[in-house]
């Protein structure tokens, strides 16, 4: 029998007593009623002494009771201990996740709905000099470069921003900002200023070495043409000699000219123009069909836009004209080199399709990296620097454009430059 039909019963029972003694002694109205009294008046008192002992926190022991009330005092008693304990745990894990959060190299703040700072860790606190003080406060408010107001308002966070220390301007910080939860963010600063150094190192090396290389290849040249133009061939050894050695000269001067140009595209600041494309395609086919008088390839140029783009000239003459001469390089007796200038939904495009050898699926996501030639232009021995996507790639990168590359081996390939329509100008 459960405790709730024993309380029935138990009541019951005192009733029955009560009518019985009530009916003999003919006071059953007067008992009755002092029972159903004192019943109230001891139910009263119980919920009292519940309410106490649950104000008080319900945690200590409860009062020794019988019946149904010691059940609810038990059950309530149980639950209480069980989030406690719970509790506790939960209190264990945030603390393992604070400790390890503050040992972190990196900073870290966890940002509000309108940005103000509700949490960050000890690196954070450093790095961006903020105080106990500071949690609340919007964290534009407190770093307050224009690049990282503009980054914060964006809303795209797919690449870090790089920006100094507030604290220390000697370092270099890359800001990224991750999206969670409902509108909370959270920024992560990493310190890259070794990073930055040897990448500075390693350009103003190359920028050097190559700018070191020029007038001793001037000078070479310079002797090598006078010794060629003095060779009455008599000797074969000595003209093929010579005629190696200037080919040889002309390869690294191409390589030395081409490692100058892309230190400028990473350097040098940019500059802004109203570029006429339309115009400069023309021209560079023009040119390209001119170098090219004995190339059996054949240029189609198709101008179906005539939008102009804010940027360079002469980045984007060198970027399509390494495509353009690839497409020719590349490509077999009597094709057809399909240049094409359109607009699309994405921006402006640029497509320089050939029906040449193509590149394997492999090579593709690797061919615009410095120096990266396929095996089997090496072995054929075609020439080339193995620089010129690099320079596509990152001229177009200058102007918030980018690379594609689709091709199929045998069938040919075309490289799409895109470039948005914020770039656009008339
Ligand atoms: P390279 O001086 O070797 O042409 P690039 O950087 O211009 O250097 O090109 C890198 C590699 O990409 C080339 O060696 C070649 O394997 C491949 N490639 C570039 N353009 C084409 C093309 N139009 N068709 C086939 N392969 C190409």
């Amino acid at each position: 029998m459960g405790m709730w039909q024993k309380e029935l019963l138990s009541g019951l029972l005192l009733f029955l007593a009560v009518s019985i003694i009530g009916a003999m002694t003919g006071f059953f109205m007067p008992m009755a009623l002092a029972l159903a009294l004192s019943m109230l008046v001891w139910q009263l008192f119980q919920i009292h002494r519940f309410e106490k002992w649950i104000r008080a926190g319900g945690g200590s022991k409860y009062p020794k009771m019988r019946g149904i009330w010691e059940e609810i005092y038990f059950h309530v008693y149980r639950l209480k201990k069980n989030e406690k304990k719970r509790k506790k745990k939960l209190g264990k894990m945030v603390d393992q996740f604070r400790q390890s959060t503050e040992a972190l190299p990196d900073a870290a703040i966890v940002l509000g709905a309108n940005d103000e700072i509700e949490w960050a860790n000890k690196a954070a606190r450093e790095v961006f000099g903020l105080h106990a003080t500071d949690k609340g406060q919007r964290i534009p408010n407190l770093i307050r470069f224009p690049e990282f107001i503009r980054y914060l308002r964006s809303g795209n966070f797919s690449e870090p921003v790089l920006l100094p220390s507030p604290v220390d301007h000697n370092i270099t910080l890359a800001i990224r900002i991750i999206t969670y939860g409902a509108g909370l963010r959270l920024l992560l600063a990493q310190d890259v200023t070794e990073l930055k150094k040897m990448e500075r190192m390693r350009k103003d090396f190359v920028a050097n070495v190559s700018h070191e290389l020029r007038t001793p290849l001037t000078v070479l040249k310079g002797y090598l043409e006078t010794l060629q133009d003095m060779d009455d061939g008599e000797s074969r050894l000595l003209t093929t000699s010579f005629q190696q050695m200037q080919g040889q000269t002309e390869r690294m001067q191409l390589l030395v000219d081409d490692l100058l140009f892309l230190t400028h595209l990473e350097t040098q600041q940019k500059k802004s123009e109203c570029i006429n494309v339309a115009s400069l395609l023309s021209q560079i086919c023009k040119e390209a069909d001119a170098m090219s008088a004995n190339a059996t390839a054949r240029i189609e140029l198709t101008l179906e836009s005539d939008a102009c783009i804010v940027g360079e000239e002469q980045d984007l003459r060198s970027a399509f004209t390494n495509l353009l001469v690839n497409a020719l390089k590349y490509s077999p007796d009597n094709s057809v080199v399909k240049v094409r200038w359109y607009s699309s939904t994405d921006g402006i495009v640029l497509d320089v399709m050939d029906q040449g050898e193509g590149i394997a699926a492999a090579d593709i996501p690797r061919v615009t990296e410095r120096f990266y030639r396929s095996e089997v232009k090496r072995i054929k021995k075609i020439g080339g620097t193995g620089l010129g996507l690099a320079i596509v790639k990152h001229a177009l990168m200058r102007h918030d454009g980018h690379l594609h590359i689709a091709s199929e081996l045998g069938k040919g390939s075309c490289f799409s430059c895109f470039f948005p329509l914020k770039r656009v100008c008339h």
